[in-house]
């Protein structure tokens, strides 16, 4: 393993500065950390949106941003990722991750933040062949040039397997500074990080949520019956929670898993029908699309079977939303029901 430099060694002139794009994972940090030591200034920026791990992955950048003493910029990318998410132009992964596309809207919006600091370049943590839809080496240079980055992407873990990018080109940088590393194994990444003095990172994590499969299957299922413009915010938030099931073209229904779920739910009422029991313990749920009253009577008769009732007795709902309160009694469908499980998505 070769000695990071340090930027007391570098010249006191005036300093070039790079963006590093930072995930709260441990090849992005490592990555910024090396360029800060070659007496680069480096800021970190952290680009959130609906798939990027919430305020857990934003407080492990923020103490990550303190431990190396470097400034942090967090930039709320949600709104553009979704349409991302709706419409990528180079398609999903195994599930509905679109990581071509969106490795280049987070390289695209370091590109604003690197101009709008008057930074050269921008710093990744990439490393070759480490995941295979978005860092094999045709789609590292895809995005490179569609994110109109080109030679100012500087991807330190693996850029002497790499055409020389801008900072080493103008001798910013040494070539014999960076590193090689390649594929899925972390063990030199590791011991760059003792090297280093970082051991405040998490464990490398699959995918987002985007890559699992209920999630996905919910999602699939939602644009093609909805249509993926029509999903909103909470639409995506929607599909994390509950047991789903399609009644219909125009009719789905959510049932509330657990006591946190049951307590969620109601907050997605908006524009929903919301069922609920009344006289016995049992699952809140949602109602969405505009259903007959046949459809009405079978979803709460299917949560009805998620409830504390008596066999063959009619549990009591009451369903409102949609301008309208009344209440329903439905007798439960009997959980061998075979059609129970064409119904559930995911
Ligand atoms: S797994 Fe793919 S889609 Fe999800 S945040 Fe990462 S790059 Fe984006």
């Amino acid at each position: 393993m070769k000695n990071p430099g340090h930027a007391d060694e570098r010249s006191s002139e005036k300093r070039v500065k790079a963006i590093a794009a930072v995930s709260g994972g441990l090849d992005s940090i490592l990555a910024a950390a090396v360029v800060s030591r070659l007496g680069i200034d480096v800021t970190l920026l952290y680009v959130k949106h609906l798939f990027s791990g919430g305020e857990k992955k934003e407080g492990a950048v923020k103490r990550q941003a303190e431990g190396l003493g470097l400034p942090l910029r967090i930039v709320d990318g949600t709104v553009e990722h979704l349409d991302i998410v709706r419409h990528p132009r180079h398609g999903y992964g195994r599930g509905m991750n679109p990581c071509l596309d969106c490795r280049i809207f987070l390289l695209k919006t370091a590109k604003r933040v690197m101009e709008e600091e008057g930074a050269e370049f921008v710093i990744t943590g990439e490393v070759l062949n480490q995941r295979p839809m978005s860092q094999h080496r045709g789609a590292l240079d895809v995005v490179a040039e569609e994110s109109g980055l080109s030679d100012r992407l500087l991807r330190p873990l693996s850029a002497n397997l790499l055409p020389d990018a801008l900072p080493v080109k103008e001798g910013w940088i040494d070539r014999e500074d960076l590193y090689s590393f390649s594929g899925r194994s972390r063990r030199e990444q590791a011991a760059l990080a003792r090297q280093l003095e970082i051991s405040d990172y998490p464990q490398p994590a699959g995918g987002c949520l985007l890559t699992e499969k209920v999630y996905a299957a919910r999602l699939r299922d939602a644009f093609e019956h909805a249509g993926a413009d029509a999903v909103d915010i909470d639409g995506f938030r929607l599909l994390r929670y509950g047991r789903h099931f399609r009644l219909s073209d125009r009719v789905k229904v959510i049932v509330g898993r657990n006591e946190a779920e049951n307590d969620i739910l109601p907050g997605f009422s908006q524009g929903r029908i919301l069922l609920e029991p009344v006289d016995v313990m049992g699952p809140t749920t949602l109602i969405e699309g505009e259903p007959s009253e046949g459809e009405l009577e079978l979803a709460a008769a299917i949560v009805a079977r998620y409830s504390d009732s008596v066999e063959g007795r009619p549990v009591r709902f009451r369903v409102s939303g949609v301008g309208s309160e009344r209440e329903l009694d439905v007798i439960p469908l009997p959980p061998e029901d075979p059609r129970i499980a064409g119904w559930r998505i995911g």
